[in-house]
């Protein structure tokens, strides 16, 4: 068997056209343009090359991106100051704080002061409590994407065991709680489980979010199936890899993502989704 590739990029590249048409039809009707502050602070590379990336996203759909570029040394009283301005600011429908911040932040006091609906990366508590009671409004982008994937290749979740193998607050747990509310059994390993292959061999639908290249061995993959691989690793030759062994992978899987090109341009096409969905809400259009 050879796993079919699921093309992340193609099947974002459709919701953003979506995404477009719908916004086009907004002000055609004389609605308001959505509106989206991206707030950076540093000068972290990937963090930097992210926040362009969402920008340009951004303009190509048709929501105004109002850019806050800050320094390292920007003071947390200032930022929440920000937020807070933000939160009032009626052309403002959504706002994203690139993390990680720089460590004399603290991020969760930091996301906990965005109003929940202009939440649009999904991290507030408010919004974890509300996909975790099924009865989402804003979620997290990359889980969210994930489903999307999954839906679009058509793949059943009722009664099947998806497997997570990462449980942080923006990815792993989301991802879990995403795939619960699907109606799949799921099994959440994390650094401290013990034997990651016996919980990974019994994966219907496996997603791995933990951040360790290769962590994932291809023998381990249940044959048919869904290999689903949210880690973005940076080799030290600038390669960029997953955590799954994606050559020995595809010959047990029957769908795999691949990294790049997999989960990631969803995430940012997810984030437009929800920017919509906020700017809607808020309008009530
Ligand atoms: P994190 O470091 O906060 O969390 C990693 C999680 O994986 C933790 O729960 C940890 O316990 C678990 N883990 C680590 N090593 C493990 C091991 N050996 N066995 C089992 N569990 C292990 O990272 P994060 O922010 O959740 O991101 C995870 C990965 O996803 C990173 O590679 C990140 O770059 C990537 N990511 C990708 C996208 C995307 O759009 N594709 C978006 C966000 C994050």
């Amino acid at each position: 068997m050879t796993a079919q590739i699921i093309d992340g990029k193609a099947i974002a590249a459709g919701v953003r056209k979506d995404i477009k048409a719908e916004i086009d039809a907004r002000l055609n009707k004389g609605l308001r343009q959505p509106g989206l502050a991206v707030i950076l602070i540093g000068d972290d590379p990937a963090s930097t090359i992210y926040v362009r990336n969402k920008r340009q996203a951004c303009e190509e759909v048709g929501i105004k991106s109002f850019y806050h570029e800050l320094p390292s040394s920007f003071s947390q009283e200032a930022l929440i100051t920000l937020i807070t301005q933000l939160n009032q600011d009626t052309q403002v429908d959504g706002i994203l704080i690139q993390l990680p911040l720089p460590s004399h932040f603290e991020s969760d006091k930091v996301i906990e002061c965005i109003a929940p609906e202009k939440d649009v990366d999904g991290f507030h508590p408010y919004n974890l409590g509300r996909l975790a009671q099924r009865r989402p409004l804003l979620r997290p982008c990359t889980p969210y994407g994930v489903i999307t994937l999954l839906d679009h290749i058509k793949i059943p979740c009722k009664g099947r065991h998806a497997v997570i193998v990462g449980a942080s607050n923006i990815v792993g747990l989301p991802m879990s709680l995403e795939l619960l509310m699907a109606g799949c059994t799921i099994t959440v390993c994390h650094s401290l489980t013990e034997d990651l292959s016996d919980y990974v061999k019994q994966a219907d639908i496996l997603v791995s979010a933990a951040g360790s290249p290769g962590i994932i061995k291809g023998a381990w993959i249940k044959p048919g199936a869904t290999v689903i691989d949210i880690g973005i690793n940076r080799l030290e030759d600038g390669t960029i890899t997953g955590d799954v062994e994606f050559n020995a992978a595809i010959k047990n899987a029957a769908w795999i993502t691949p990294v790049p090109g997999g989960v990631g341009p969803m995430t940012v096409a997810t984030l437009l989704k929800n920017t919509l969905s906020a700017t809607a809400r808020y309008d009530n259009t």
